[in-house]
């Protein structure tokens, strides 16, 4: 036998179970074995009723002494065998719609009945247990049990028993040969491959298990890095032809900022203004949590390309947060009396706006640009463009991220994310990355407070806010829905802020802001909010990112159970950008236990990375870091994140062969039959 062969050649299986197989995407011989277990059970050792439990899953050797069948009422056959175990009690096993096992077990000696053990009217019972020869059962304890992944009409028995032929008629050294050199073998601790192949199914214990996944999961990322390598093999590495030496502007007006940079912020920009000037085009991952000031470095950024004779480019996920970013450069180069000419561009801009906008892009005038998606339009042609930088990274899919860095030749690249991604995946996602990280928060900051709050707690919150109000702060209330709607019981910005307005005291001022305004309206209200002309600003979820309020020190979110746990911290992110003390509040009225958890990982902590690493653990990895989107990360079994060690040993592996040992990479990728183009990369 072979692992190319068809699923058919395996004895039992035929044309229509060949069917069922094929809904779970196995073919040949090949898919079969990895057709990896989703779960194990352990089966216990033989017992007798004296030794049973209630509720326990259970083996118990016993002899039928008689068996009878009905039908239920909804008319189902139901066949109930009456079993002595060893010490002669009985107990009773029933099978529903599997009227062949009246007569299956009359007359053939002990038997062993797995399954769980319940007591129904008095009576010690096993519900469709399954039955094993006790010699049988006995080999089954010494592993653990393997649960496949099932569809329906196809049994996890049948599945064990294809698995088990195949394994017994295939050669496993030959069929899952050795690819991996000695030296990378014992270095990773990495247990032979076909054996982990083999073992998958039946692990000893889950030490034996976690091994065998150790095996398997490096080799998943290894062959992955390896394509990766190919696929980059052919593509010359572009000279920075846009050297951007240092020069006196970007130094002054740093120097002018009304505060210090923090060292994070300095490393980052250094290493930035390096990348810049040196021999290959920059490509930088900025990281830092919500409010460590990454903007500025941005914007000093851009200023060195300006002053060198270049255009630079700033994209942002949002209308609000662009306009945000324009402002706060417009006031800068005011402030430094500067020469340079920034430009907004966005896709609610009026026609008229916009073409102007376009003009002074494409003729050169317009040296910083900032805008939203916007900005990759076809049409839109830059002047000279040297360094392109995206905000919230994360908000934008990988392909975006690119169409931005080809508006022009050699460009180079600063992508900025609050959202923590480990090293090694951040190069798979974007490319051959270099990573600045700006640690700590500038030092004014205070600890923000958070609360969890519910219903009872409403009056006081209001009152808690009028107090802040009055000391001259601002506050947010962020609701997950614009308007009433018939279906969905939850908190409105329309409705919110007409109740608050008659509640609250006549004074305080309330307005609304969300995606469905126009965009004009939308500028205003954020105009306002930031010249503190409105206390309280009830919102949708339009102001997650970016937007910088200092003296907003309120945020309320209401039925915070609806948000992800990372939209949540970048929700709160939004205040505590001041030297004032701010609250988060997170209001939920659900009683659920999971929800419950979620919110007090947000109570307990303000670190943005810890923060991440609980929603992974308590939701498993998904739309978190908006993998998704990039479709070429779906592992059988590794885990980009907690397996994230084997990532990076993997990753050290592949890179030392390609520095040290091209032609050990040449044979691997030929024992592996070589890599084909379209991997999915
Ligand atoms: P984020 O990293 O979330 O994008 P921002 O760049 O919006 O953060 O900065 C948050 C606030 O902190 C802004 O008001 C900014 O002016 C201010 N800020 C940035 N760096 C410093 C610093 N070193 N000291 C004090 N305040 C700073
Ligand atoms: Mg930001």
């Amino acid at each position: 036998m072979n692992i190319q062969d068809d699923i058919l050649s395996i004895k039992g299986i035929g044309k229509k179970t060949q069917s069922l197989f094929h809904r779970l995407n196995i073919y040949n011989i090949g898919d079969l074995i990895t057709h990896y277990p989703r779960a194990y059970i352990r089966h216990s050792k033989i017992k007798t009723l004296a030794e049973a439990n209630i509720d326990e899953n259970i083996g118990l050797a016993g002899t039928v002494q008689r068996t009878e069948s009905f039908c239920s009422k909804r008319g189902l056959v139901i066949v109930n065998a009456y079993v002595a175990d060893r010490d002669n009690r009985i107990f009773v096993c029933s099978w529903f719609n599997s009227p062949y096992m009246k007569n299956s077990l009359r007359n053939v000696g002990e038997r062993v009945f797995s399954g769980r053990l319940t007591e129904q009217n008095g009576r010690l019972s096993l519900q469709q247990p399954y039955v094993y020869r006790v010699s049988e059962y006995e080999r089954l304890i010494k592993n653990l049990s393997p649960i496949y992944p099932l569809t329906s009409g196809l049994s996890n028995k049948v599945l064990e028993n294809s698995i088990i032929s195949a394994i017994s008629q295939l050669d496993m050294r030959e069929s899952f040969k050795e690819y991996l050199t000695d030296d990378i073998i014992s270095r990773n601790s990495l247990m032979p491959r076909y054996e982990a192949y083999e073992f998958i199914h039946f692990p000893k214990d889950y030490n034996h298990l976690e091994a065998i996944r150790r095996r398997l999961v490096f080799d998943e990322f290894f062959i992955f890095l390896i394509k990766l390598s190919v696929l980059k093999k052919g593509k010359v590495k572009q000279i920075n032809t846009k050297k951007m030496p240092l020069n006196k502007l970007a130094l002054r007006v740093k120097k002018a900022l009304p505060f210090d940079l923090t060292k994070g912020q300095r490393d980052s920009l250094n290493e930035i203004y390096k990348d810049l000037n040196s021999n290959l085009p920059m490509n930088r991952l900025l990281q830092g949590d919500v409010g460590s000031g990454k903007t500025i470095v941005a914007l000093l950024s851009m200023l060195l390309a300006y002053e060198n004779g270049y255009q630079s480019t700033l994209m942002a996920p949002t209308e609000v947060l662009a306009v945000q970013h324009f402002d706060f450069i417009t006031q800068m180069i005011r402030d430094n009396n500067l020469e340079c000419k920034a430009v907004l561009l966005t896709g609610n801009m009026k026609s008229a706006e916009k073409k102007s906008a376009y003009r002074l892009i494409e003729t050169g005038e317009a040296d910083l640009i900032i805008g939203t998606h916007a900005l990759i339009q076809e049409k839109l042609l830059f002047n000279n463009l040297g360094l392109v930088i995206t905000d919230e990274q994360h908000r934008f899919g990988v392909r975006q991220r690119l169409q931005l860095a080809e508006k022009s030749e050699c460009v180079h690249t600063l992508v900025m994310s609050a959202t923590p991604i480990p090293r090694t995946l951040a190069i798979i996602l974007y490319g051959e990355l270099d990573i600045s990280v700006i640690k700590e928060l500038p030092k004014d900051r205070v600890p923000i407070k958070n609360a969890i709050l519910d219903e009872t707690h409403r009056m006081t919150t209001y009152k808690f806010m009028v107090q802040q109000i009055n000391q001259g702060r601002q506050c947010y209330i962020v609701c997950p829905m614009i308007d009433e709607s018939m279906d969905i019981d939850l908190h409105n910005v329309v409705s919110e802020t007409a109740a608050l307005k008659s509640i609250l005291p006549k004074n305080i001022r309330i307005e609304m802001l969300h995606g469905d305004m126009k965009a004009e309206d939308k500028n205003n209200i954020m105009q306002a909010f930031k010249l503190g002309k409105i206390d309280i600003l009830v919102s949708t979820t339009v102001i997650e990112v970016g937007v910088n309020v200092p003296n907003a020190t309120v945020m309320l979110i209401e039925n915070a159970d609806r948000f992800g746990l990372a939209q949540l911290h970048q929700l709160r992110g939004r205040v505590g950008r001041g030297a004032q003390q701010s609250y988060a509040m997170f209001m939920s009225s659900s009683d659920s236990e999971m929800a419950k958890k979620r919110l007090f990982v947000l109570k307990e902590s303000n670190d943005g990375f810890y923060i991440a690493q609980q929603d992974l653990e308590l939701r498993g990895p998904g739309e978190l870091f908006g993998i998704r989107q990039s479709g070429s990360l779906n592992f059988k079994l590794a885990d980009i994140f907690s397996d994230k060690n084997l990532l990076d040993a993997a990753s050290k592996e592949v890179k030392n062969l390609e520095k040290n040992s091209p032609d050990i990479l040449d044979e691997i990728i030929e024992t592996l039959g070589g890599v084909e183009e379209n991997t999915g990369l």
